[in-house]
């Protein structure tokens, strides 16, 4: 089973899918929890790449191949294997991203990343995906509140700062994953992300249960 976590920014995909590998463990399943970009060892060096480097002569190609260079070490690596041996993989973001970000948000040719994409998962597609919807302009205060906490307790914000300036770009990402989840409505779990941390979790271990020993 394959369960992946998506939306914008700020809306608490890490805490959830925290929260549901925690959860599973707890239940007695083989589950791990990854993230993207990153999960490997050369998947955390590209997402450091990115982090430094993304909003400067980074050409928009290059951007989009290193998301999918971790993505593809990230499948082959750690996704496929664990989950022949029937385990539970949930992960905090993966394609959808790519498509929403790159294709809907900066503008790259969908059919160009479906290609891509392709090669890079070999057609690994989520069971199922929790789509996090909350407001942009929340999301990104929530995100720069959380950057502050971080930096005033001496760690280094992730991620350019540019990114929680750009309303419109954020707002075409959204856009993006609304498209996505039309062409796909069975794979996708839209739930509201401006609600209490305990009562999302709640919502996502019923939505997960009934997949669960089948
Ligand atoms: O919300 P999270 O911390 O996972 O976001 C990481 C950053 O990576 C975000 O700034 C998001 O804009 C960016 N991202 C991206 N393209 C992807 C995946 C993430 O631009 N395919």
């Amino acid at each position: 089973l394959f369960i992946t976590f998506e939306g914008p920014e700020g809306a608490g995909k890490s805490t959830q899918a925290r929260r549901l590998y925690e959860r599973l463990q707890a239940a007695g399943y083989p589950v791990i929890l990854t993230r993207e970009p990153g999960g490997t060892r050369i998947g955390e060096l590209i997402r450091r790449i990115l982090i430094d480097l993304r909003h400067t002569e980074m050409a928009p190609t290059t951007e989009i191949l290193l998301f999918s260079a971790a993505r593809a070490q990230l499948v082959s690596e750690l996704i496929r294997p664990y989950l022949a041996t029937g385990g539970i993989v949930v992960c905090d973001r993966y394609a959808d991203s790519t498509f929403a970000y790159q294709g809907y948000g900066l503008g790259r040719d969908l059919e160009e990343l479906r290609v891509i994409t392709e090669v890079a998962t070999g057609g690994l597609k989520p069971d199922l995906t929790f789509y996090l919807q909350i407001d942009v302009e929340i999301g990104l205060q929530r995100k720069q509140h959380a950057r502050e906490r971080s930096e005033r307790g001496g760690q280094p914000a992730e991620w350019n700062r540019l990114d929680a300036r750009d309303l419109a770009y954020h707002r075409r990402v959204m856009h993006g994953f609304v498209e996505l989840m039309k062409q796909e409505p069975e794979r996708w779990h839209a739930l509201d992300a401006d609600q209490p941390v305990d009562e999302l979790a709640e919502q996502i271990w019923h939505a997960v249960m009934p997949l669960l020993d089948r």
